[in-house]
């Protein structure tokens, strides 16, 4: 393959004390690749370093010897802990000389806000040799762009709202322009629930294998995150210009499908009671929940989606024996003999929250959320739910991971929209 037809390989670099010390999240590297990621550039490299100049400019040779475009991020105050521009012109080998042009951008910054410059912001107009200075439209610090050997480096502020203003403003453009065969790739999502991830794992088979040298292949790249039971599903064209790899990416979306038909609830929305009240909203169905462990998560959730009123009327939260009961129905004897949690008792909750409050869709849940309450059992993490869709019942005991109430709780939460969705639409 030519050279021409190989995508553009970045990698980003995050300056700063301030994101050592675990306090300040790095904000400016996802922002970055999510930008790079939209016009086709492969993002290889995530780095956060200290203002340190010599790991710096040790830093930004080494990843602008490996990739094609290296961004940088931080440093370039006027104090002398910023020291992005020296490490720079180190790592280029070129020396540091007062650029007019970043000078004068900095006048006129002064100038429109109407202060008097101090004259610590000289050091903003050092430049390496050879850079050209990239005008900040919202702070003092210009920012810069350089070459280092085959690659380039650009050099934004830290500050958030400064390096997306630079960013848009004058590197957005200038890659267009420099890489215009880097265009969005094609990419298809996919949603899917009731899939674990090693079951995927198996079913997806050989599709989700890195080739060796990937980034030169037509095939398309597929990634999969997990979310409290939900998974998500992205396939990436990797030629998305090329016939090919156009060709070989849109046969992989209509075998995905098919592969995994009955557990995709979406191939836009990743969030499952969005998915799931619209649904209800759409079809008219009106819903509620009897609820132990997730005190409410399950009603919660579903209020997300704007219109909802339409279909959810109530909720009810049961937390004690009694109280399930009282509000729901559930014979005293069935708690007593099988234990509030329980399959018989979370299906005794469904169908007793429909009954009361006339829903066509009632879901049920209780388990043991930890850290205590657990037994041999039924450990913590056990949790059971039912549905029960127009007076048809279903039900499902999960023994979910015990990595904590909040997790628990979580998955319980998912897992309840999931068996939603799936008695709704008669998946299995
Ligand atoms: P300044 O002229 O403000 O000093 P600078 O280019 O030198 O700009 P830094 O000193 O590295 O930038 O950072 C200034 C402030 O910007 C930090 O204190 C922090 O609040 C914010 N900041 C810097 N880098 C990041 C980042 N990667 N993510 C989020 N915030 C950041
Ligand atoms: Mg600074």
């Amino acid at each position: 393959l030519s050279a021409t037809k190989r995508r553009q390989r970045a990698a980003i670099l995050s300056i700063g004390d301030e994101l050592m010390a675990g306090v300040h999240p790095d904000l400016n590297a996802p922002f970055l690749a999510a930008k790079l990621k939209q016009l086709g550039v492969v993002v290889c490299e995530l780095r956060v370093i200290a203002d340190d100049e010599k790991a710096l400019a040790e830093a930004m040779r080494e990843l602008c010897a490996r990739y094609d475009l290296l961004l940088v991020s931080g440093g370039l105050g006027p104090t002398l802990d910023d020291v992005t521009r020296h490490a720079a012109a180190a790592a280029a080998g070129v020396a540091i000389e007062h650029s007019p042009e970043a000078m004068d951008d900095i006048r006129e910054w002064f100038m429109r806000s109407g202060r008097p410059m101090p004259d610590s912001n000289d050091r903003q107009a050092l430049l390496p040799a050879g850079a050209e200075s990239l005008a900040n439209a919202c702070g003092t610090a210009p920012g810069f762009r350089l070459r280092i050997g085959e690659a380039y480096l650009c050099a934004m502020p830290g500050p958030p709202r400064e390096l997306q203003d630079m960013f848009q403003r004058k590197v957005r453009p200038w890659i267009g322009q420099q890489w215009p065969t880097a265009v969005a790739p094609l990419r298809a999502q996919f949603h899917l629930f009731g899939v674990s991830e090693s079951l995927f794992a198996d079913k997806v088979g050989s599709w989700m294998a890195r080739a060796k040298d990937e980034l030169l292949e037509h095939e398309p790249l597929m990634g999969v995150t997990a979310n409290s039971g939900a998974l998500s599903v992205h396939i990436t064209a990797m030629d998305s210009r090329g016939e090919r790899g156009q060709r070989l990416f849109e046969e992989r979306v209509v075998a995905f499908r098919a592969r995994f038909q009955e557990a995709i609830y979406s191939e836009q929305e990743a969030n499952l009671s969005l998915v799931l009240a619209n649904r209800l909203i759409d079809a008219s169905i009106t819903v509620t929940t009897a609820e132990s462990c997730t005190g409410g998560l399950v009603a919660g959730a579903l209020t997300r989606a704007a219109g909802v009123s339409a279909v959810l009327g109530q909720a009810f939260v049961t937390y004690s024996d009694e109280s399930k009961t009282r509000m729901l129905g559930v014979p005293e004897e069935l708690i007593s003999k099988y234990g509030a949690v329980s399959i018989e008792v979370a299906r005794a909750m469904a169908a007793g929250a429909a009954e009361r409050s006339g829903a066509r869709l009632a879901l049920a849940i209780t388990g043991i959320a930890g850290p205590g309450g657990g037994t041999e059992e039924k450990p913590v993490g056990t949790v059971c739910f039912a549905s029960c869709f127009d007076g048809h019942l279903r039900d499902g005991r999960r023994q979910f991971p015990n990595a904590g109430r909040e997790s628990v709780r979580g998955w319980a939460t998912t897992w309840a929209l999931g068996m939603g969705l799936q008695a709704i639409s008669g998946l299995s």
